[in-house]
């Protein structure tokens, strides 16, 4: 990532297809929510209240209360406000879940971070103080060969949950690879965890009801170890920094202390435009009706640019699309590493995300880790079509040097 932006900020003048952002486009039907919830918040005699004043480390009282009566009305459930948390971002949660679950324990022990499927976000590789804690599991894939595509899978005959693991975290969609556990392989791995009671947080940054970026029927999750974590940032408002955490109350208590100590609380603002925005349904609409479909069709058009461009002879295959802003290649057998790929993308003109950046806590070695790049959605109909060409060309060229 840092590589990414030096590369960006030495090349003033040089036109690069940008195709590495994990920042979401700015839709004008989503800009206009914000504005006009911050219209309403103005003019509301609650402004003086939400802006001038701390609040509780739990959230604001109306935002929490919107959540819980939105979520029970939505998938028939039966939260109360002490079921919800919200935080400084989701990023900010995953922190304390891991080193409040996870990590070093009173007696010395490292209880351990377990990321069931691997590759998975790259935000997960420093979230516990002790590095060693976070272990990930390689996959098992399923690939159409005809089809130039696959699908991870978790492997469960490997998957270890015991008493020494700590908590569980994936995304779904997941960032990088645009997959989503299905509701079986998700009700597996709770229910590896339930024994020992163990926290198993599903981070829905891109899940329904907003951002709403599945491209395929997935359900939310909820469970009595189950944390479902969500994130504002890719609805329009990563600057305000809002994640909310649901489950059960016992869980909730333990983030909200360690949050107290942490922060205080997220951004009182953020929070009362957001709770205008989901009481009158806008929030899951513009998600629905502008930015699901945004992203999807720009998937749609990668994966027409990728298939007329990339040479049909070579072992390349694009992770089925079901969710998130990235489409994630494997080319199998790669004659050199993703980061070298990753340079010599950059020499004409393109830049991508290496893979290997989205293993946190696969220690074992795998080839796979040096054969992967993520693709930003976020570019336009131009840059993908010309940057999935100037892919093929570089990719065609370092098989046939081999
Ligand atoms: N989880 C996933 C899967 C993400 O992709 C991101 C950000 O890109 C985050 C969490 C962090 O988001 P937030 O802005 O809510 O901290």
């Amino acid at each position: 990532m840092k590589d990414i932006v030096e590369t960006l900020q030495a090349g003033a003048g040089k036109q690069f297809i940008n195709l590495s952002a994990g920042n979401p486009l700015i839709l004008p039907e989503v800009e206009q929510l914000w504005r006009d919830c911050t219209t309403e918040l103005l003019a509301s005699s609650e402004y003086g209240e939400v802006v001038c004043r701390y609040g509780s480390s739990q959230g604001y009282a109306y935002l929490i209360e919107t959540i819980a009566s939105d979520f029970n009305r939505r998938y028939g459930l039966d939260l109360n406000n002490n079921n919800i948390l919200i935080t400084p971002g989701s990023q900010s949660l995953y922190f304390c879940a891991a080193n409040a679950f996870g990590g070093l324990t009173t007696n010395g022990g490292i209880k351990q971070i377990v990321l069931p499927l691997s590759p998975d976000y790259t935000g997960y590789g420093g979230i516990c103080l002790f590095q060693d804690a976070l272990v990930a599991y390689k996959p098992t894939l399923d690939v159409e060969e005809e089809a130039h595509t696959f699908k991870y899978r978790p492997d469960f005959s490997q998957l270890s949950i015991t008493e020494r693991t700590g908590c569980i975290i994936f995304s779904r969609p997941s960032n990088p690879t645009g997959n989503i556990l299905t509701d079986n392989e998700v009700g597996k791995i709770t229910a590896l965890a339930s024994p020992y009671n163990i926290p198993v947080l599903i981070d829905s940054a891109y899940a329904p009801p907003f951002p709403a970026l599945n491209y395929t029927d997935m359900k939310p999750v909820f469970g009595d170890n189950v944390i479902h974590c969500m994130s504002l940032s890719k609805v329009g408002l990563p600057g305000e920094r809002i994640g909310i955490a649901i489950g059960s109350s016992r869980l909730i208590q333990v983030l909200e202390s360690f949050q107290t100590n942490l922060c205080i609380h997220s951004s009182r603002y953020g929070q009362a435009i957001a709770a205008n925005a989901i009481s009158s349904g806008a929030l899951a609409n513009i998600s629905e009706q502008f930015i699901r479909p945004f992203y999807q069709k720009k998937f749609t058009m990668l994966e027409d640019s990728l298939n007329s461009a990339m040479p049909k002879n070579l072992p390349w295959f694009l992770h089925r699309g079901e969710g998130a802003i990235f489409a994630w290649l494997w080319f199998k057998d790669l004659p050199i590493t993703d980061y070298q790929l990753y340079q010599q993308l950059k020499k004409v003109g393109l830049i991508v995300v290496p893979g290997s950046t989205f293993f946190p806590g696969l220690r074992e070695e795998w080839q796979h880790k040096q054969q992967c790049l993520r693709i930003s959605l976020t570019g336009s109909n131009e840059e993908i079509a010309k940057g999935m060409k100037l892919l093929a060309a570089v990719v065609q060229t370092v098989y046939q040097l081999s």
